[in-house]
């Protein structure tokens, strides 16, 4: 009796398993396949427009993790206005909560759209100055800033994947 029940599980766990091996992979073969993120991502690493920036430093301040540090000066050339001499983001730190993003009174700071940031060096986790700036690579995500979402290319899931294979 032991016997028979020991015999029909062990069919019924055959069947799962043929089901299984005839289904169409849902994996994505990383890295060498990777799926495009949602365009309002919070990646790994914030993108700072220098030229929109008021340095009034909200986003420092607002940090929970103080991520954000800047150090700033009288602006030279208009003894009323500051420059910032530095400003260092350390994604060590940073949980990409979006708060510096959210508090930014001037959308002068985004949400990278990258994922990918392993280092070989602590220090190489640390983004300063120009560092922070947007390159052709290095693109800020439309989190907070819906208006962007057209710029960036549609979201793939493991879903799409599937009906492209
Ligand atoms: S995303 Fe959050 S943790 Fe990261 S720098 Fe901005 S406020 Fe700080
Ligand atoms: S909150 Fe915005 S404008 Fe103010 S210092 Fe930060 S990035 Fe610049």
């Amino acid at each position: 009796m032991r016997f028979e029940r020991y015999g029909a599980g062990l069919v019924k766990g055959m069947i799962v398993t043929f089901k299984h091996l005839l289904r169409h992979p849902i994996t994505t073969q990383y890295p060498e396949q990777r799926l495009v993120p949602s365009r309002r991502t919070r990646g790994n690493e914030l993108i700072w427009n220098s030229a929109k920036c008021v340095v009034c430093t909200t986003c420092a301040k607002t940090c929970p993790q103080g991520a954000i540090h800047m150090v700033t000066a009288v602006d030279p050339a208009n003894a009323n206005k500051l420059t910032i001499t530095t400003i260092e983001v350390d994604s060590g730190y940073c949980i990409s909560c979006g708060l510096c993003v959210e508090s930014c009174p001037y959308n002068a700071l985004h949400m990278g759209y990258a994922y990918e940031k392993a280092k070989y060096r602590r220090q190489e986790l640390v983004q300063s100055n120009e560092g922070l700036l947007a390159t052709e690579t290095r693109k800020a995500s439309a989190y907070m800033h819906a208006d962007m979402e057209k710029e960036l290319p549609e979201q793939t899931l493991l879903i799409n994947n599937k009906q492209q294979g």
